[in-house]
């Protein structure tokens, strides 16, 4: 299943290029605030599963073009992310990050996740430069602390694209990857059962029509299984978490007025404008 959130908070499930509203069999008021109706839906999903596709049939789709893709998960408890997990990309950056596992992970602010339907808004930082990142989302399905990794696929509920955009250069990594809009995440989570064996996915990257990155995700120095492992080694993982698998080599600069294009096998792919912070 695709599941999506889009005009305001609704929830939605994708089928053949249309968005069927499932708010109401998700138990989701579109308008809550905190924005975190997905969360119980992705920890209660395997109930609501049946109500959510019957429901979806039950509406006609509205077409995607008619409608905003907002982040599928807006609030979740943690948005995780790996660094240097891949080895020709920890060797561009001049190694100044152990590869993993050894680097462990860190984290963005929340409040940096955009969806689809927004623009990358780079900040006005003169001399500096913003990067795009290709990266998998991997989203908690099943919370839990030190899970195995023999078991951990069992834990993922789904994936998404993700890109990790990032200022270069000093300063705290958090602060230089959490600008608003710096992690968009989408177009839509699908689902693990759909998406099958994760290693094989193949990530693409393009920046106004040219290929920047391409890696198979069993490429990832950490794989998925082990990325669970890792990261709820130190923190009990919620439904909902968002972990950010690394990026291959390639990255580079964007600046406004720049289109960048994420594809991921069988997860989605979805294209987004890059502009400028207004004065
Ligand atoms: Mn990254």
């Amino acid at each position: 299943m695709k599941l999506a959130r889009y005009d305001g908070g609704k929830i939605g499930v994708i089928r053949d290029g249309a968005v069927h509203d499932v708010s109401a069999a998700c138990g989701v008021d579109p308008a809550e605030w905190p924005p975190v109706g997905i969360v119980r839906v992705i920890r209660d999903f395997a109930r609501l599963r049946p109500g959510i596709e019957k429901a979806a049939s039950a509406v006609p789709g509205i077409p995607l073009e008619r409608v905003r893709l907002e982040t599928p998960i807006p609030w979740p408890n943690k948005l995780l992310a790996l660094p240097a997990n891949f080895a020709k990309h920890s060797a561009e950056m001049g190694g100044g990050t152990p590869p993993a596992p050894e680097s462990g992970f860190f984290m963005k602010a929340n409040s940096s996740l955009s969806g689809a339907g927004d623009a990358i808004v780079v900040p006005n930082l003169p001399g500096r430069e913003v990067h795009h990142e290709c990266e998998l989302a991997i989203i908690v399905g099943r919370g839990g602390r030190r899970i195995p990794a023999a078991s951990a696929l069992d834990h993922i509920f789904g994936y998404a694209c993700l890109m990790d955009i990032t200022v270069r250069g000093k300063g705290e990594r958090v602060m230089r990857k959490s600008y608003d809009t710096f992690t968009p995440v989408g177009p839509w989570i699908t689902t693990a059962d759909e998406v099958g064996d994760p290693r094989d996915l193949e990530m693409r990257l393009w920046v106004n029509g040219t290929l920047r990155q391409h890696a198979r995700a069993s490429e990832m120095l950490v794989g998925i299984a082990d990325a669970i492992a890792l990261c709820s080694s130190v923190a009990t993982l919620e439904p909902g978490d968002i972990i950010a698998g690394g990026t291959m080599a390639g990255v580079g600069p964007i600046a406004p007025g720049d289109r960048v294009r994420i594809a991921i096998d069988r997860v989605g792919e979805m294209t987004l404008a890059v502009r400028g912070e207004a004065a």
